[in-house]
């Protein structure tokens, strides 16, 4: 069965004025269903046809750029819309909070390493925050579309939340300013989502 593009849930215009509602659409409809396409195209008549995205990119042959870049970009993108969710967003809280407070001392400290780990990736790419089994959080980055899903990428964690920091995420807007991009992008997350990741992957 082919991958199809995830309902958003929540309209293009609710994450303003953090994030306005063309680069949403934009980014929804034009460059995420592309990975899609690009994707479906990539596996058709392969053994990687039925599995699941996160199969994929945890078997990934870092060789295989289509599938490689395209099965992350994917991947990430349904991520990256769900973290975003106005609705529910809930409060940092309970034992995520507890973990985030464990491995960086503070929510400040967290944030501190994310954003520069988002500022400072070079070029196109994505910061996270992940979970180890067990349960410690590790904030990491990727190039391109790579995702620490994937062989020898970042932490090696599982994903939990992630920022993308590709200039068509927030160039319409922000131009060349991303460290405001990463500001703003701090208040949209929604931690109910987050945390049942969370509590998902450890
Ligand atoms: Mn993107």
């Amino acid at each position: 069965m082919a991958f199809t593009l995830p309902e958003l849930g929540y309209a293009y215009d609710a994450l303003e004025p953090g994030i306005d509602a063309k680069t949403m659409e934009i980014h929804h409809t034009k460059h995420h269903q592309a990975y899609i396409n690009n994707l479906n195209n990539a596996i058709a008549g392969t053994d990687l046809e039925g599995k699941s995205i996160e199969e994929i990119c945890k078997g990934m042959d870092m060789n295989n750029m289509a599938v490689r870049n395209n099965g992350g970009g994917h991947y990430n993108h349904s991520l990256f819309w769900e973290i975003l969710s106005p609705l529910d967003k809930g409060k940092l809280s309970g034992p995520l909070l507890d973990a985030i407070n464990a491995a960086y001392g503070s929510v400040e400290a967290f944030e501190d390493a994310f954003s520069k780990a988002a500022a400072t990736r070079f070029g196109s790419g994505w910061a996270w925050l992940c979970v180890h089994d067990g349960g410690k959080v590790e904030v990491c980055s990727s190039p391109n579309q790579d995702n620490p899903l994937m062989p020898g990428v970042g932490c090696g964690g599982t994903p939990i939340l992630g920022i993308d920091v590709w200039e068509h995420a927030y160039y319409l807007n922000y131009q060349n300013r991303r460290p405001d991009y990463i500001k703003a992008f701090l208040g949209l997350i929604n931690w109910n989502v987050v945390e049942k990741k969370y509590a998902a992957g450890k």
